[in-house]
C-alpha cells in the first residue's frame, strides 16, 4: 500500500481546493425545505462552473475521467469543508454510468448535460412498498401501447421526487417471465399526466422522500433504456455505482471530525472525567480509524484494477454501525440538551449531534439494509448456504 500521492494529485488537490473556498455557501442551509434545495443546487452550480461535478464521468460528457484516487481525493476535500452534498446525486451517480454502459448516444447527449448542471434533477423510482431488499419482487407493470408503454403502479422512498425533473423506473413488462427476467429500465417525465408524489415526514422533521403513485403514465418507446425484459442487469450496474468507494472515504471523514467535535464537547462539559465516557471515545477514535484503514485498502485495489466485491459490505455495515454509535454517544454523553434540536436557544452544538442520531438510522436501510449485507458476506466470503 503506497500512501503518498503524487505531484499531480497534490495539484489537483490544490486546484479542488481553492474552487471549493470559492463555492461553499458561508451561510447555514435555510430552514424552509424547498429553499434548502435551491441552495443546494446553487452550490452543485457553482463546482460544475469549475468542472467539479461527476468528476468520475468520461471527458466527453462533461467528467474528468478522474482515477480512482482522484475521486478520494475529491470526497475528502468535500467532507473536510463539510461542503453541502450534491442535490443531484441519483442523476451524478447512478443515471449517468447506466446512460455510458446502456443508453444510446441520443440519450447520453439529451440527458447527461442537464445532470452536471443540476438544470434537471432526477429521482429513482425502484422502490415499492412489498419490494426493497428483494427489489425483483416489485409490481409496477408497463404495456406497450402503439408507440407509448403504458405505466400503472406504487412506488416509495423516492428521494427528491418532488424536485425531479427525470426519474430512472423499474417496471414488470413480462408478468409470465421469472421475477429476474422480466423487468424493463425506463426514463420517467415527472411532470407526465398521472403521476401524483406525496411527501413522507421524516423522523428529522424533513420530506426528503415520497410516495409516488403512476396511474397511465405514458412513457414514449425511445425513453426505454437497453432492451426490454433486460432492466435487472442494468440495474445491478446502477446499484453498484450508487455509492462507490468515495462515499466511505466522504463518511469517514465527517465521522472523524465528528468524533473530534464529540471529544471537545465532552471535554469543556467536564464529562471526561468519567472513565466509562473515556472509554467509549476512545472507542470511537479507533473504530473510525479502523474504517480510514479499510478505505485504504479499497483503493489501493482500485488502483491495482481489481474490481471490489463482497468485501464492500463489510464496508457498509461497519459504516452504519459506526455512524449509529457516535450519534447515540454524541446525545448519551452531553447531557439532556443534547436532545434539543436546531433553533433552540438551549441546544448543544446547534442540534448537529442529534441530527447526526436521527438520521444514522437510515443508514443501516439505505442502499442495502445490514442484514442484506450480513447474506452476502455469508454467502460470497464464507460459502455458507442462503437464506
Ligand atoms: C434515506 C433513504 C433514501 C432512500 N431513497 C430511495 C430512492 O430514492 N429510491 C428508491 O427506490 N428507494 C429508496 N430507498 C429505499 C431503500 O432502497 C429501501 O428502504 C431498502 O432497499 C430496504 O427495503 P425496505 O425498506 O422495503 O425493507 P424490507 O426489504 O421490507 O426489509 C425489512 C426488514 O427485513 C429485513 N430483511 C429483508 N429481507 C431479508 C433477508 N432476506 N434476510 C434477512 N433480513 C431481511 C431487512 O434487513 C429489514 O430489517 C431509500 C431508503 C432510505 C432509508
Amino acid at each position: 500500500m503506497d500512501l503518498s500521492y503524487t505531484p499531480e494529485e497534490e495539484t489537483f488537490r490544490l486546484e479542488l481546493r481553492s474552487h471549493l473556498e470559492r463555492s461553499v455557501p458561508r451561510d447555514e442551509p435555510p430552514e424552509d425545505l424547498d429553499a434548502e434545495f435551491e441552495w443546494m443546487c446553487a452550490f452543485q452550480r457553482r463546482m460544475h462552473e469549475g468542472g467539479w461535478v461527476g468528476i468520475h464521468w468520461p471527458r466527453a460528457y462533461g467528467g474528468r475521467d478522474a482515477t480512482p484516487m482522484q475521486q478520494a481525493i475529491f470526497a475528502e476535500e468535500m467532507a473536510r469543508v463539510r461542503a453541502p452534498q450534491f442535490p443531484n446525486r441519483v442523476g451524478i451517480n447512478n443515471v449517468g454510468p447506466t446512460l455510458m454502459h446502456f443508453g444510446t448516444e441520443e440519450q447520453r447527449r439529451r440527458f447527461m448535460p442537464g445532470i452536471l448542471s443540476a438544470d434537471e434533477i432526477w429521482c429513482q423510482l425502484y422502490s415499492e412498498p412489498g419490494a426493497g431488499s428483494d427489489l425483483a419482487a416489485l409490481r409496477t407493470r408497463a404495456e406497450l401501447d402503439g408507440d407509448d408503454w403504458v405505466v400503472s403502479g406504487q412506488k416509495v422512498w423516492t428521494s427528491y421526487a418532488q424536485h425531479a425533473r427525470w426519474a430512472i423506473l423499474l417496471a414488470r413488462t413480462d408478468p409470465d417471465a421469472r421475477k429476474h427476467r422480466g423487468i424493463s429500465y425506463f426514463i420517467v417525465d415527472m411532470r407526465s399526466p398521472g403521476i401524483e408524489i406525496r411527501p413522507l415526514r421524516q423522523l428529522t422533521g424533513a420530506s426528503e422522500f415520497n410516495e409516488v403513485f403512476l396511474d397511465n403514465v405514458r412513457v414514449p418507446r425511445s425513453n426505454l433504456i437497453g432492451k426490454p425484459n433486460e432492466g435487472w442487469q442494468l440495474t445491478q450496474v446502477t446499484l453498484a455505482h450508487e455509492r462507490g468507494t468515495n462515499y466511505a472515504i466522504k463518511e469517514q471523514v465527517l465521522m472523524r471530525i465528528e468524533v473530534d467535535e464529540l471529544v471537545e464537547e465532552a471535554r469543556r462539559r467536564g464529562a471526561t472525567a468519567d472513565p466509562r465516557t473515556r472509554q467509549r471515545l476512545a472507542q470511537l477514535f479507533l473504530e473510525t480509524e479502523i474504517m480510514r484503514f479499510m478505505n485504504l485498502q479499497m483503493l489501493t485495489r482500485l488502483g491495482q484494477g481489481i474490481t471490489p466485491g463482497a468485501e464492500t459490505s463489510i464496508v457498509k455495515t461497519f459504516f452504519a454501525d459506526l455512524s449509529q454509535a457516535i450519534g447515540d454517544a454524541g446525545t448519551a454523553l452531553l447531557g439532556p440538551h443534547a436532545q434539543l434540536v436546531r433553533g433552540s436557544r438551549h441546544a448543544v452544538a446547534g442540534g448537529r449531534f442529534v441530527l447526526h442520531q436521527m438520521f444514522s438510522r437510515a443508514a443501516s436501510i439505505a442502499g442495502g439494509t445490514n442484514e442484506i449485507q450480513k447474506n452476502i458476506i455469508a454467502q460470497r466470503m464464507l460459502g455458507l448456504p442462503r437464506d
